[in-house]
């Protein structure tokens, strides 16, 4: 039985052109879809098991990265966008029509991630975004209705993949944090 994590990476993970200097994302509706605009490509793209990012339908991960919130701009069909849960760090506007995440904000000033936005590549019209390079969260998805026992396939699925599977953050990620947290105490 072979592991599908995310269509975007079952068929091999679809390498950045390197240059991308930003694009649209648009959501599912086929009337009146919400698009937003963003300048740039996007960083520490990865997969992320946790439950609360966004994920397709029959999706195991979701494919999530950051870019700076000033290069996010609602372009059509903003009056859809609705915050799916006020009381999280990460303020996830969703389209009410598909309810797909078109882009999760931190309002939180002192967050170690203040001033990064939080999208989904896949949501793109154009090609050639920077491609995810870990897999986050990874032990989640059993929050999520995962068998357990499907972890090891899981596992060995990410790192065939070239998606080094954390259960938390990446190390380069982790080691913001805490410099963040380092910095405050200081
Ligand atoms: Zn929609
Ligand atoms: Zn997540």
């Amino acid at each position: 039985m072979s592991v599908s994590i995310h269509p975007s990476v079952d068929g091999g993970v679809r390498k950045g052109s390197g240059h991308f200097s930003g694009g649209t994302l648009v959501c599912k509706c086929q009337d009146k879809a919400v698009k937003i605009g963003i300048k740039g490509d996007v960083a520490h793209n990865h997969a992320c098991g946790c439950t609360k990012c966004w994920k397709p339908e029959g999706a195991t991960f979701s494919v999530v990265a950051v870019v700076p919130h000033d290069s996010v701009t609602v372009l059509a069909n903003g009056d859809k966008l609705q915050v799916v849960d006020k009381a999280a760090t990460i303020q996830r506007y969703a389209c009410t029509g598909c309810g797909t995440h078109m882009y999760g904000h931190i309002e939180n000033k002192s967050h170690p991630f203040y001033g990064l936005d939080f999208i989904h590549p896949e949501l793109f019209v154009e090609q050639g975004s920077a491609a995810p390079g870990f897999a986050a969260f990874v032990s989640s998805v059993i929050e999520s209705g995962v068998d357990p026992a499907q972890m090891p396939a899981i596992r060995a699925r990410l790192k065939e993949l070239a998606l080094e599977p954390y259960d938390c953050l990446s190390p380069a990620l982790m080691d913001a944090i805490s410099t963040h947290v380092a910095k405050k105490a200081a």
